[in-house]
């Protein structure tokens, strides 16, 4: 049997859903930087903003398009300059598409973005939902688009049941949003859906009392409106400890690695990291990172004195931070060098002072590391605890500076 979100949309009940929805978003939509963009800052502002919240990517957006104001500016800058204005987005392979597929526009497009059928969905990163936002917000031609805004608010005004990431609850969803898009004003309307699902049919605490869809709306009218989308069960983070060995050599350079071209943060520098195995502390973690990455053998230096200690010393730092399923705890502990030994890894390596380390790209959280380790190399020494005894050929030199 048809159930209420398979049967198609009367032409009443739609025209109803879009004059609603476009006079709410007229009143009420955000002023952001790329409302109005040319195709390419719509292009730029799309790749950026999938699994990246607006207000993390507005200032990333302003310097992306300051630096790289075209497609031939992109295809033309080294990728590395390219990952560094990325540094800190997450999910880098974005970046990398990004770049590749301006090189092709110019090849093949004369640097413009192509309109004809089949042309933007053939480009590097550009799936369904970036060609239909780039053909209906940049060139308004009537394409529908669903992410995760557009997923949950289509889910509840037509209570869409199942699994949302299954292909034939997505599936049902594209239908739904092919047969709402009007003719005119596509972009306008798909802005609206997403701006919706930001601002009001927010995940866990929708505000039906001001929703412009409320008389239309399945889950609006029910109990309880979050009961769609439905939860998928089983699905919960996993934690993980990774730590990273913080070395800094005699004249106070640190040493960073490059993570190998492709997978998770492609490209991108970090200092010296290993995922902790079961029953292997932190600590001992960041030996072996220093042993097994960088092929040095370490000793840690105690943060506030930067005394080398023999047995167990408080990482500077632990910075928190998600990666897909993952909970991570990354602990960061300053050490410096003894010996040399053969590292299990070849990678790029670099002794970097630390007007140097702001210039690499690094995924956050290992900005983070790199802020507090900087931090606390510049910290006069007159704040440590009055106690303290320093040995001098313990602190590294930029702790001597004020
Ligand atoms: S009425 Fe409530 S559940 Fe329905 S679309 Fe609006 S905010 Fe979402």
């Amino acid at each position: 049997m048809e159930t209420a979100s398979e049967a198609p949309i009367t032409g009443d009940l739609r025209e109803r859903i879009v004059t609603d929805l476009l006079a709410w978003y007229l009143q009420n939509k955000r002023d952001l930087p790329w409302r109005g963009a040319s195709p390419y800052g719509v292009w730029v502002s799309e790749i950026m903003l999938q699994q990246t919240q607006v207000a993390t990517v507005i200032p990333y957006y302003l310097r992306f398009m300051e630096r790289f104001p075209t497609v031939k500016a992109l295809a033309e800058a080294p990728f590395e300059e390219v990952l560094r204005y990325w540094a800190g987005l997450g999910y880098y392979a974005r970046a990398r598409n990004l770049h590749r597929a301006a090189q092709i526009l110019v090849e093949r497009y004369g640097g413009e973005l192509p309109t004809e059928p089949g042309a933007i969905e053939s480009l590097p990163g550009v799936g369904r939902y970036t060609a239909g936002a780039i053909r209906s917000i940049a060139f308004n031609q009537p394409y529908p688009l669903v992410d995760a805004n557009v997923a949950r608010v289509l889910s509840r005004l037509f209570g869409v049941s199942g699994n949302l990431h299954s292909a034939s609850t997505q599936a049902r969803l594209w239908h739904l949003a092919e047969q709402l898009v009007p003719a005119n004003e596509p972009g306008a309307f798909n802005q609206a859906l997403m701006e919706l699902g930001s601002l009001v049919c927010i995940p866990s605490d929708p505000r039906c009392e001001r929703c412009p869809l409320l008389a239309h709306c399945v889950a609006g009218n029910a109990p309880d409106p979050t009961a769609w989308p439905e939860t998928p069960s089983g699905k919960r983070s996993i934690p993980a400890v990774h730590s990273s060995a913080l070395i800094c050599n005699e004249e106070g350079a640190l040493l960073i690695v490059q993570r190998p071209p492709h997978g998770l943060w492609g490209g991108l520098w970090e200092f010296p990291r290993v995922v902790c195995a079961t029953g292997e502390t932190p600590l001992e973690g960041a030996h072996r990172a220093a042993r097994e990455v960088a092929g040095l053998e370490v000793e840690a230096l105690e943060p506030k004195t930067f005394r080398a200690v023999q047995g167990q010393v408080a990482p500077l730092t632990r910075i928190k931070h998600g990666v897909m399923h993952y909970r991570i705890t990354l602990h960061g502990y300053l050490m410096r060098p003894t010996t040399s030994v053969v590292p299990q890894e070849e990678r790029p390596k670099a002794w970097a002072t630390s007007e140097a380390l702001s210039r690499y790209p690094m995924p956050a959280p290992q900005a983070q590391l790199r802020e507090a380790v900087l931090n606390r190399l510049h910290t006069p020494l007159h704040n440590a605890q009055p106690c303290l005894v320093f040995e001098e050929t313990n602190i590294p030199p930029y702790a001597k500076k004020p």
